[in-house]
């Protein structure tokens, strides 16, 4: 029999979503057959109120254009009585879509990769399905906000970077693993020869040092000024932007493109994170907790450049305290810090390895065990393992 599982994302940042799809995909490789995950965003989605549509549609434009005020939303709500509030009042209007989609699918777990999607789903199982489990994935690195914590959770699975207790009942207590990322980040370091191919696959010069350059799902970070400072700086590093949903940013430097000789690539929001990670000699950006786990895994150094107050915070010293990258904060520091890099391969190979080291290539397999776990499917016969890429041509999620 096929258990469905009910999965809960919102579209702030693309790290909640990737998750999802990371567990879904692990899911389907390590069990097949066995389970048929559905996609629901209760915030954004279809059937969403609009008040929280309109809320989560201004994260990208607040972290981009004023993240001291995305700052003080944060820290304001991270205390436990504001999150409980949060949870009593505006957050109950999400409750309407996981209720329509739990009399829909009948899940045997409801699983919450948002912070905000939590509470919704403890409420609904307790009136419409007292026997599906509710697990929390959480999808921050270091720094954990109040709002994850949702007591009746019968799991919390927290990164085992995260210096963090989540309270509850016990037996319902934190589990250590994460982040999940997809199997086609699982590779580790590319190989110089695999490297090279993939660069010619992706229509970039073989021989360059080449900066890959990023800010998240919404493509924030000051990213513009760095592309040029490097390009102007340099005529013999290459640099791609991936600019996610900004549209902005990536319409102003596609159209500057043409200047810089082939020496600049900008691509939209892509879905082949892992290749440009692993042709790249080093990414630079925000220290997303999404994109630090993919690029650990690839063993990409990371130069860090900025972070989003609160929520990523802790981020910046996880990877320099482990030799993994550098903080680069200022377009100065980042200049300097790639001339440095280009003429010391050696450098680059140390943050390689460190890099790799912070990796967790396994987490998505694992939380598919516990998931498996709790709700009573067996083993699988044949061994799990990291290489799921097998399972990557299929779609994803059932989407609502
Ligand atoms: N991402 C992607 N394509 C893009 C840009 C980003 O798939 O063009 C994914 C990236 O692989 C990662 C997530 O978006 O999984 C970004 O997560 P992170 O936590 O770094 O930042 P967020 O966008 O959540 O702030």
């Amino acid at each position: 029999m096929t258990a469905t599982l009910l999965f809960l994302v919102a579209d702030t940042g693309g790290g909640h979503r990737a998750a999802a799809d990371a567990v879904a995909q692990a899911l389907r490789h390590d069990y097949p057959g066995a389970f048929a995950p559905v996609l629901c965003d209760p915030l954004g989605g279809p059937g969403s109120a609009a008040v929280l549509r309109r809320l989560t549609g201004l994260y990208g434009p607040s972290i981009r254009l004023a993240p001291w005020a995305w700052g003080a939303v944060y820290h304001g709500c991270d205390f436990r009585a504001s999150a409980r509030i949060l949870r009593s009042t505006l957050l109950t209007l999400a409750d309407r879509p996981v209720a329509d989609a739990v009399a829909r699918h009948r899940p045997a777990a409801i699983v919450s990769f948002h912070p905000l999607t939590g509470s919704a789903a403890i409420r609904i199982r307790d009136v419409a399905a007292p026997r599906a489990p509710v697990v929390t994935i959480v999808t921050d690195l270091v720094s954990i906000h109040a709002t994850w914590r949702d007591g009746d959770a019968d799991r919390i699975v927290v990164p085992p970077s995260a210096a963090w207790v989540p309270g509850g009942r016990p037996g319902r207590a934190r589990v250590d693993i994460g982040p999940p990322v997809a199997a086609a980040f699982a590779a580790g370091p590319p190989r110089p020869a695999e490297r090279a191919a993939l660069r010619r696959s992706l229509g970039l010069d073989e021989h360059r040092f080449l900066v890959l350059l990023t800010g998240g799902g919404e493509g924030s970070g000051g990213i513009a000024s760095r592309a040029t400072a490097i390009l102007r700086h340099f005529d013999d590093v290459g640099v791609v932007v991936l600019s996610g949903r900004n549209r902005r940013l990536h319409d102003r430097l596609a159209s500057l493109a043409g200047r810089w000789g082939g020496r600049l690539t900008v691509r939209g929001f892509v879905d082949n994170m892992a290749d440009w990670l692993r042709c790249a000699d080093v990414l630079a950006g925000k220290a997303g907790p999404g994109t630090i786990a993919e690029a650990t895994c690839c063993g990409t150094p990371l130069l860090l450049t900025s972070h989003l107050p609160g929520q990523e915070s802790g981020n910046i010293e996880f990877v320099v305290g482990a030799g993994a990258g550098r903080h680069v904060p200022t377009v100065r520091r980042l200049v300097r810090e790639i001339g440095l890099l280009r003429r010391d391969p050696a450098a680059v190979d140390r943050m390689r390895t460190a890099s790799a080291r912070l990796g967790r290539p396994g987490a998505a397999s694992e939380i598919a065990a516990l998931l498996a776990d709790l709700v009573g499917v067996p083993a699988p016969a044949v061994p799990t393992g990291l290489d799921r890429r097998g399972a990557e041509g299929t779609p994803s999620l059932t989407g609502l």
